[in-house]
């Protein structure tokens, strides 16, 4: 219940959709809205999806009504978090009994939906995981956890290698999550160690990625690990056409006509995008720093800038005085939410600033540009490494610290920093270097997708499986 994994989710259902698997998503009321235009445009290619609505217990877990998605949680972060997912586990019974009705053959649910696996058990059909992330973040993390090499170093900044992951991958102790260790003790953590042991009990996992992105892991994955997983992404091109790239998430804060007329007047690869993904936020000082930081490099840029917090929304204090007048023409702000994949995939773009949510690296990638890598919180960190260290289609801002709380990101990156950054991935040797490396993870990644390509080839291999497995259940 985010955008995060909600916008792959239903770019999933368009996929099983279009291999004439029918589908029926479980969402919550206040949910719904922020769906129902995808699922209309995916139904008006002849798809068959139902939606059946299950009341989110938001008053009975403590929350505020209408709470139903991570993105209303602005304050008290750690403990309203820790009370949406109690809510969240509430749903098993509404599930069940929704099973009980549709007699579905498999269940596809997110990995924060741990209690999925034995809901699916009692009707005898397997349960599928989403996690929403890469593969080379699940085996770093599983790396970590089992080798804790954080507890090596003598200090938080002091760099250590990730014991037995392929391809010498380094980090500090400071860019770990708290539950890497996985002994952090919260809540948080044990959900997370909840949902990592019923993995293994599960069908296997399904993962937005693609084999020829990440290999190594991908076979780590598998092979070490011996998780079952199949990888069908990147999902978000299953959107060919522009009014689907735009209809993904929220409504667009800008229309998506003006937003393109604006972009087919620029160079290609000349125009940066800055976005933080849904959840992240900055404070008033950080957005500051950006816009003194990007003026100064000359680039033109399209920000997607949001405010969680009600009171700060009105408030324009983050903006230098006279920015957007002299910034105009060369310069965009979207306020709210703005139709990124639409915005990436346009050949004007050069280069995007994020925060390393999964979605938005493989977005990236798929758009072939060169990033600029900020993480925050979650798995971001380990994300940047595939992209600097690995990929070697981007280069980090230099933070250090992994945030508790999305609302409140401790690590401050000064606007000299910013703008040294944003020439290096739009100007120069490197730029070039690192965008042609860009390019053609972008081709392979379209291709990956096509008949025949790796993660088209590995659909049809879970499809077939799940018929396999429905028609042996149904003859015992
Ligand atoms: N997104 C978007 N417009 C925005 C912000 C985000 O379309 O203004 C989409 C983005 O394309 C991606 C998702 O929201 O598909 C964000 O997921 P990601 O994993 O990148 O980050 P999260 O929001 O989960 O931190």
């Amino acid at each position: 219940m985010a955008q995060g994994h909600m916008i792959p989710i239903l770019d999933m259902v368009k996929l099983f959709g279009l291999r004439g698997v029918k589908t029926t998503i479980v969402t919550t009321p206040v949910n719904l809205p922020l769906i129902s235009k995808a699922i209309k445009r995916t139904k008006d290619l002849g798809v068959e999806i139902d939606v059946k609505i299950v009341k989110f217990p938001s008053t009975e877990a403590g929350l505020p009504k209408g709470c139903e998605n991570l993105d209303a949680i602005t304050d008290n972060e750690i403990e309203m978090t820790i009370k949406f997912f109690k809510g969240t586990s509430m749903l098993q019974e509404p599930l069940e009994l929704l099973l009980e009705e549709c007699k579905p053959d498999c269940i596809v649910a997110d990995m924060f939906f741990p209690w999925t696996t034995d809901a699916a058990a009692k009707f005898g059909i397997p349960r599928l995981v989403f996690h929403g992330t890469s593969f080379f973040a699940m085996c770093s993390s599983e790396c970590v956890a089992t080798h804790e090499p954080h507890k090596k170093v003598s200090s938080d900044s002091e760099p250590f290698l990730v014991p037995g992951l392929p391809g010498d991958i380094k980090l500090t102790r400071t860019q770990l999550p708290d539950y890497a260790g996985l002994d952090a003790g919260n809540e948080i953590a044990k959900l997370l160690k909840d949902a990592n042991e019923v993995e293994l009990k599960s069908f296997g996992v399904v993962f937005n990625s693609f084999y020829e992105l990440e290999p190594a892991y991908a076979d780590y994955y598998r092979k070490v690990m011996g998780r079952r997983a199949w990888h069908i992404g990147p999902v978000s091109l299953c959107n060919r056409d522009a009014q689907d790239k735009a209809s993904r998430g929220k409504q667009a804060s800008i229309d998506e006509h003006k937003c393109l007329k604006w972009l087919n007047a620029k160079k290609p690869n000349s125009v940066v995008y800055i976005c933080f993904g849904s959840l992240a936020c900055l404070d008033s000082a950080q957005l500051m720093e950006i816009a003194i930081g990007i003026e100064a490099s000359g680039q033109e840029f399209i920000w997607v800038v949001r405010k969680n917090k009600k009171d700060e929304e009105e408030e324009e204090d983050w903006l230098p005085e006279g920015f957007e007048k002299r910034i105009e023409g060369k310069g965009l702000i979207v306020r709210g939410w703005a139709p990124q994949v639409l915005i990436l995939e346009h050949k004007a773009m050069g280069g995007f600033v994020t925060h390393c949510g999964w979605n938005s690296i493989l977005e990236g990638v798929t758009a072939g540009v060169p990033m600029i890598t900020w993480p925050t919180f979650a798995e971001q960190f380990y994300n940047e490494k595939l992209v600097t260290q690995v990929l070697k289609i981007g280069v980090g801002v230099g933070v250090q610290q992994w945030a508790r709380q999305r609302t409140a990101i401790e690590d401050f990156v000064r606007r000299e920093r910013i703008e040294k950054r944003v020439k290096e991935i739009m100007v120069g040797d490197e730029a070039e270097e690192m965008r042609s490396r860009a390019k053609v993870l972008g081709e392979m990644a379209r291709r990956a997708v096509e008949k025949e390509g790796s993660s088209h080839s590995d659909f049809n291999a879970l499809i077939e499986e799940l018929k396999v497995l429905r028609s042996s259940t149904k003859e015992t």
